[in-house]
């Protein structure tokens, strides 16, 4: 199943997608969808569409793909490497990628993100699936320059605009093996395979649940293939993961 949020007339609605249009459900979250509403659904590429999720906290990875890594000079980590991306972060589909103007390189990341659908303390790694609403496509944009500058992250990852999320959250989806690639104007920049993850998903949330609580809605950027580059004004940049979608950006 794959679930919308999306704006009609200002108002939020949720609602399920078969083929290319959207059905509205009567429910006021995506855990809780109620019933079908109308007989009318709305074409995809028509609606106005909602970051699928509104997290508490969104965890991201680092240095979680070999290839990565080595393009920017690092060694494959031994554990998982995790900070924060604040909530103000978020961008919907359709939204502008704003640059900073203090960065001179502001990069790309396609990412596979996990939506924690329980509250999830010490999961044990073989029964991660039950914490996991579903999956959406993130781009972890990022002020290169800034992250290479600063002890931590917080700044290079936390500007408005640096989480774009969405389009939907695909429920049944097995993540082991899904094609993730970022397009800037239709180029093919990264193309990677989940399956090339150091830690798959179950070691990540494992991790990262023995440290803080993930509650539902929360989010987990999963870490991104090699092919990092920059964004300038006026590009478009796609992130697509194979069962989910196209998240489309623009940048300001
Ligand atoms: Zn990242």
């Amino acid at each position: 199943m794959k679930i919308y949020r999306f704006l009609e007339n200002g108002a939020h609605h949720i609602g399920v997608a078969e083929n290319d249009r959207i059905w509205r459900y009567s429910g006021s979250s995506i855990f809780d969808l109620g019933t079908i509403e109308d007989a009318r659904p709305i074409p995809i590429a028509e609606a106005e569409l909602l970051p699928p999720v509104s997290p508490s906290k969104i965890v991201c990875i680092g240095r979680n793909y070999a290839d990565h890594a080595k393009e920017l000079g690092n060694e494959a980590p031994s554990e998982p490497i995790i900070f924060l991306k604040p909530p103000s972060a978020v961008l919907p589909p359709g939204g502008t990628i704003v640059r900073p103007a203090i960065s001179q390189r502001v990069d790309h990341e396609a990412e596979l993100a996990i939506v924690i659908g329980r509250e999830a303390k010490h999961i044990d790694a073989n029964d991660w699936r039950d914490f996991v609403f579903g999956f959406t496509c993130a781009n972890d944009v990022t002020a290169r320059d800034l992250q290479k500058k600063d002890v931590q992250f917080t700044r290079g990852k936390g500007f408005d605009t640096f989480a774009p999320l969405g389009p939907c959250v695909a429920t049944q989806l097995d993540p082991s093996d899904l094609r993730v690639t970022a397009r800037v104007n239709g180029d093919v920049r990264q193309d990677g395979r989940t399956s090339q993850m150091i830690f798959p998903c179950g070691a990540l949330l494992a991790f990262i649940s023995s440290v803080m609580t993930l509650l539902p809605g929360d989010v987990v950027l999963t870490g991104t293939p090699a092919g990092v580059g920059p964004l300038a004004s006026g590009d478009v940049v796609e992130i697509e993961i194979e069962g989910i979608g196209v998240l489309r950006n623009a940048v300001a």
